[in-house]
C-alpha cells in the first residue's frame, strides 16, 4: 500500500496471456484508461464506501475500449464500450459489465469525463445536493480538475457567480478564460487559512454553495464565510488522501457556522446517481456537442505511464494538468 502520495514503485507491470472470451463474454482491447483520486482512498487500509482495494491484483479503473472478440449476441468486434476493466491492455468481461458508447456523437475520451463518472458527479452534486440557483455565489476547489472544471461551467450556466480555487496562475487564467469563472484564487500562495479566508471574503463576500473537492486548509478558510442556508457539498477531500485517512489531521472546530447559518453539509457519491445517468446525458451531451460545455483532458501517452499519471493528481506535482487526466493505452 502506498505511503504518502502514490508513486510508480507502488505498482508492478506484469505480462500475462491474453484471455479468451467465454459464453456471454467479450474480449476488450482497452484504448483509454482513467486515473482518479478515489484510487488512493481505496489504497488505504481503512474501509471507505467499499472495502480497501486488495493487493497484488489489477488496479481497478474505468476504461473505454473496443471489442476484439465476442461470444455475446449483444456485442460485435469493433464495438466501442465503456466499463471498469481496470489497468490492463486486454480484458475479458461479462456482457453485463460493459455498455456501448457512440463515438460518432462524442470523442471516446469524453466518456471518461463529461459524459462519464466525473460529469455525473459534477451534475448531480451541484444540482441536487447544491440546489444551485441564479445569483448564488459558488466556490469550487480543485476547480481546474476533472470534476471542478465541469462544476464551474455548470454553475455559470445556472446564473451563479463562481470563485474557482486552483493551484497556480496558469490554472487560474485558464479557469477565467475557458470556463467562465468570475473570480479565481491560487491556493498555493497561502500558507494559513486566515489569510486565505480574508482573500476569499475580499473577492466574493460570502458563500452560498461550497463544492468541496479538497478539504483541509481550504475548508478551514471557507466555512466561516458561509451565508444563510448555505449548501456545502463534500465531493472529495484530496488533501487528506495521502496519509490523512490513516492518521486524521485535526483542524479548527467549525460546526458553529452551520448552526449560525442553518446550513447543510452533504457528502455525495457518483455511484448513487448511476441509475440516473441517462437523465444527465440528455442535458449534458447536447451541451458538449454544441460547444457550450468544454470537456478538457490531459492525455498521458502509454500504458506504462499509468502510475505516473495517477501521481499527477496529488500534491503540487500536477501544475501542468487541466481537466480530466487519462492515459491513451
Ligand atoms: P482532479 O481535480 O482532476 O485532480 C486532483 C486535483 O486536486 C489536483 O490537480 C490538484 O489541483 C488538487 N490537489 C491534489 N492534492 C492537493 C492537496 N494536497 N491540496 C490541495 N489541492 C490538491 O481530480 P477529480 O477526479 O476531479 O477529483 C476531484 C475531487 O473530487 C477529489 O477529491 C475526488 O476524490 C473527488 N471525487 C469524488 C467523487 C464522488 O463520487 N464523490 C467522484 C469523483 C471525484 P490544484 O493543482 O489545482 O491544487
Amino acid at each position: 500500500r502506498p505511503v504518502g502520495e502514490p508513486r510508480a514503485s507502488d505498482f508492478r507491470l506484469e505480462e500475462m496471456p491474453v484471455p479468451q472470451a467465454g459464453p456471454d463474454e467479450v474480449l476488450l482491447r482497452t484504448k483509454w484508461l482513467s486515473v482518479d483520486p478515489y484510487m488512493r482512498i481505496n489504497q488505504s487500509k481503512q474501509p471507505s464506501w467499499m472495502a480497501p482495494h486488495p493487493l497484488n491484483v489489477v488496479q481497478s479503473a474505468a476504461a473505454v475500449g473496443q471489442v476484439l472478440q465476442s461470444a455475446s449476441p449483444q456485442y460485435a468486434p469493433g464495438d466501442w464500450v465503456q466499463c471498469y476493466s481496470g489497468w490492463q491492455q486486454f480484458a475479458k468481461l461479462h456482457n453485463s459489465a460493459i455498455s456501448k458508447i457512440d463515438i460518432q456523437a462524442a470523442p471516446a475520451p469524453s466518456y471518461l469525463h463529461a459524459l462519464g463518472m466525473p460529469g455525473r458527479t459534477a451534475w448531480f452534486g451541484l444540482h441536487e445536493a447544491g440546489r444551485v440557483k441564479a445569483g448564488d455565489i459558488v466556490v469550487v476547489s480543485a476547480a481546474a480538475g476533472a470534476v471542478g472544471s465541469l462544476v464551474v461551467q455548470f454553475a455559470k450556466q445556472n446564473g451563479a457567480r463562481v470563485l474557482a480555487i486552483a493551484g497556480g496562475a496558469d490554472k487560474c487564467a485558464w479557469l477565467s478564460a475557458e470556463c467562465g469563472a468570475d473570480w479565481t484564487l491560487d491556493h498555493r500562495k497561502f500558507t494559513d487559512s486566515a489569510s486565505l479566508s480574508a482573500a476569499i471574503r475580499a473577492l466574493c463576500g460570502g458563500v452560498d454553495v461550497y463544492f468541496d473537492n479538497v478539504g483541509g486548509m481550504i475548508s478551514d478558510a471557507i466555512w466561516p464565510l458561509i451565508n444563510l442556508r448555505a449548501r456545502i457539498i463534500i465531493c472529495g477531500q484530496i488533501s487528506q488522501y495521502s496519509g490523512g485517512l490513516d492518521v486524521p489531521e485535526l483542524g479548527p472546530r467549525l460546526m458553529q457556522h452551520l448552526l449560525y447559518q442553518r446550513a447543510t453539509v452533504q457528502g455525495i457519491l457518483a455511484r448513487d446517481y448511476a441509475h440516473r445517468m441517462d437523465e444527465m446525458l440528455r442535458v449534458v451531451a447536447p451541451k458538449l456537442a454544441s460547444g457550450e460545455l468544454r470537456s478538457t483532458q490531459t492525455i498521458i501517452e502509454g500504458f506504462s505511464q499509468l502510475p505516473h499519471a495517477l501521481g499527477l493528481l496529488f500534491g503540487h506535482t500536477g501544475a501542468a494538468v487541466r481537466g480530466k487526466v487519462m492515459v491513451r493505452v
